[in-house]
């Protein structure tokens, strides 16, 4: 796939999130982690940014707990209390509670990302959620029109180095979690996710370059 106007860089679900994944009974919560990074897609469930999109990849990102272990401690190791975020965002939340739920709420009716960088809330919801997380900051809205820029000047590059910039930038990172590889102490309650995960897809040759 090559073609630039497939792509979208910054979508907030139209839909509720529906888990694909179910692993159980790790004692710390960072054993989720590929899970997550497979969950949600390698970006940031808050901002939209990408692992690709960061020097050091899935360094720069990390476990997020919807509901603050200081709130809810029990839930601290609940797979589906775990989100996928960069650590900026995570750092921006910290112990808050009350946003957005991706798993209870489509974040595309609260927020949406204009083609300048700029960013807005639809609702009262979408607007706390950009300001807890500082979404609006000026050096993301400047990073943000940068990609829809990159997007557009690929348009005019030939079909040869559009594609090595697109799978650069746009394609799913080097290495994605081979998830049938690990074993959740406690099992995994959805296990079909895992054949539908992104190294298996890849793995039988139905993984489109980028997304
Ligand atoms: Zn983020």
């Amino acid at each position: 796939m090559n073609d630039v106007h497939l792509i979208v860089p910054f979508p907030y679900a139209k839909s509720v999130h529906d888990r694909r994944h179910g692993p159980r009974g790790y004692a710390e919560p960072a054993r989720y982690k590929p899970w997550l990074r497979d969950e949600y897609q390698f970006r940031c469930v808050y901002c939209l940014c990408r692992e690709r999109w960061c020097p050091d990849g899935e360094d720069s990102f990390s476990v997020e707990h919807f509901r603050p272990q200081s709130v809810s401690p029990n839930e601290s190791c609940d797979y589906d209390n775990l989100m996928y975020t960069c650590c900026r965002c995570n750092a921006a939340k910290r112990d808050l509670t009350g946003l957005l739920n991706p798993a209870e709420i489509p974040l595309a009716d609260h927020v949406e990302i204009l083609e300048d960088g700029t960013i807005r809330g639809l609702t009262e919801d979408g607007w706390h959620l950009i300001r807890v997380c500082q979404l609006d900051r000026p050096n993301l809205t400047e990073f943000r029109r940068g990609i829809f820029d990159i997007l557009r000047g690929l348009e005019l590059l030939g079909e040869i180095a559009r594609g090595n910039l697109l799978r650069r930038y746009f394609g799913f990172p080097s290495n994605l979690p081979h998830l049938a590889a690990l074993r959740p102490p406690g099992g995994n309650s959805r296990p079909d996710g895992i054949r539908n995960s992104f190294y298996e897809r890849r793995s039988r040759g139905d993984l489109l370059d980028v997304y």
